[in-house]
């Protein structure tokens, strides 16, 4: 097999296309497919009436790379002059129009793009980060045209940083039970106004077919939804996160002002016992509870000379309510507890030694 029959195959052509040539040049490590177009008539691309080709343009798109060497398709592409669409260039089957890569080089692209990070996929596949970028944006506008607006009853608001400082877009995504949830709708900024062009770009009978929206406590999303949204305060779903981080901060606050008065009448018994009020017990880690333990039980401890009756302790919990339970966090925190309370382990103390009634 020649090839350029081999190359005939290798892309899928069929007539008018024909492969003329395939020429490797080694230093660059580059694979040039002369394509050659047999006709000599064709369709306008508008209206189909099918005239002589006026002229020709010479164009080369990148394609998968051939055991490494980056290949390219070369081909003159008929140009027609309708009368009424005027001058157009008809479309290649390998290509977008105006493309500069083959479907199937944009179809690895927007693969590994789902899996990899930008600058990865630019990598790996030499092209640029606006190419790459291009690629992206011609899959979302393909999957724009496909999309069938339909009503969704199932939606989620959130916001997402975008590039560095505060800068967001707001991401409404679809949460039909039984499918993943996709994109609905992206816009710049996390304003009001921003989830009204979203809600404003429905239909009044999708907007009445919501049956829930699931959000933050970010105020300009509840209000943008309730403007728009038939009886949108009884569908609107907080998420628990935010609900127990409130839930949270109130608890803390008052531990805070509690403990404010009860320092001031000598009574240090919420010392060291935050994360005991933030955590379930049964989430409680399992340092921590050792921690809380030995701060509830240290009134009754000598403390040593130079050491200050704060519980050293407690730095090693405020890292593990960020981390969790990681074995570096784990370890800290052990260690501290185990210095201040060796011999005493929960259930065997008392709750009430800690427990503020
Ligand atoms: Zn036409």
């Amino acid at each position: 097999m020649h090839d350029h029959e081999l190359y005939q195959q290798i892309l899928g052509l069929t007539a008018p296309w024909k492969v003329q040539a395939v020429r490797l040049e080694l230093a660059p490590r580059r694979i040039e497919v002369q394509v050659q177009c047999t006709e000599s008539t064709w369709a306008c691309p508008q209206c189909q009436c099918r005239m002589h080709i006026q002229d020709w343009d010479q164009r080369r798109w990148r394609h998968l790379d051939s055991c490494e060497f980056q290949t390219l398709i070369v081909a003159k592409v008929p140009r027609v002059r309708c009368p009424e669409h005027g001058t157009l260039t008809v479309q290649v089957p390998w290509a977008e129009p105006y493309g500069r890569f083959t479907k199937r080089f944009e179809r690895l692209a927007i693969d590994l793009l789902q899996e990899c990070s930008i600058r990865a996929v630019c990598e790996g596949l030499r092209i640029s980060w606006d190419e790459a970028d291009g690629i992206k944006q011609r899959a979302v506008a393909r999957g724009l045209l496909r999309k069938q607006t339909q009503p969704v009853r199932r939606l989620g608001v959130d916001e997402k940083s975008a590039g560095r400082g505060q800068n967001y877009v707001t991401v409404v995504a679809n949460l039909e039970p039984g499918r993943s949830a996709t994109v609905e709708y992206v816009g710049d900024g996390r304003t009001q106004e921003t989830l009204e062009a979203y809600w404003q770009g429905r239909s009044p009978e999708h907007r009445a077919a919501v049956e829930a929206v699931a959000m933050d406590l970010w105020a300009p999303y509840f209000q943008a939804t309730v403007q728009h949204v038939p009886e949108a305060a009884r569908k609107i779903v907080h998420d628990p996160y935010h609900l127990s981080q409130m839930l949270g901060r109130a608890v803390d606050r008052v531990r805070r002002a509690e403990h404010r008065a009860l320092s001031a009448a000598g009574d240090e018994r919420l010392a060291g016992t935050k994360y005991v009020w933030l955590y379930g017990w049964e989430n409680l880690p399992r340092p921590t509870r050792s921690a809380s333990i030995s701060c509830a039980g240290r009134n009754s401890r000598p403390v040593a000379p130079g050491r200050s009756r704060k519980c050293s302790a407690t730095s090693g919990p405020a890292r593990a309510s960020r981390k969790g339970r990681s074995s570096s966090t784990r370890g800290t925190v052990g260690r501290s507890a185990r210095a201040w309370a060796p011999s005493r382990r929960w259930p065997g103390a008392s709750r009430s030694t800690w427990t503020i009634s």
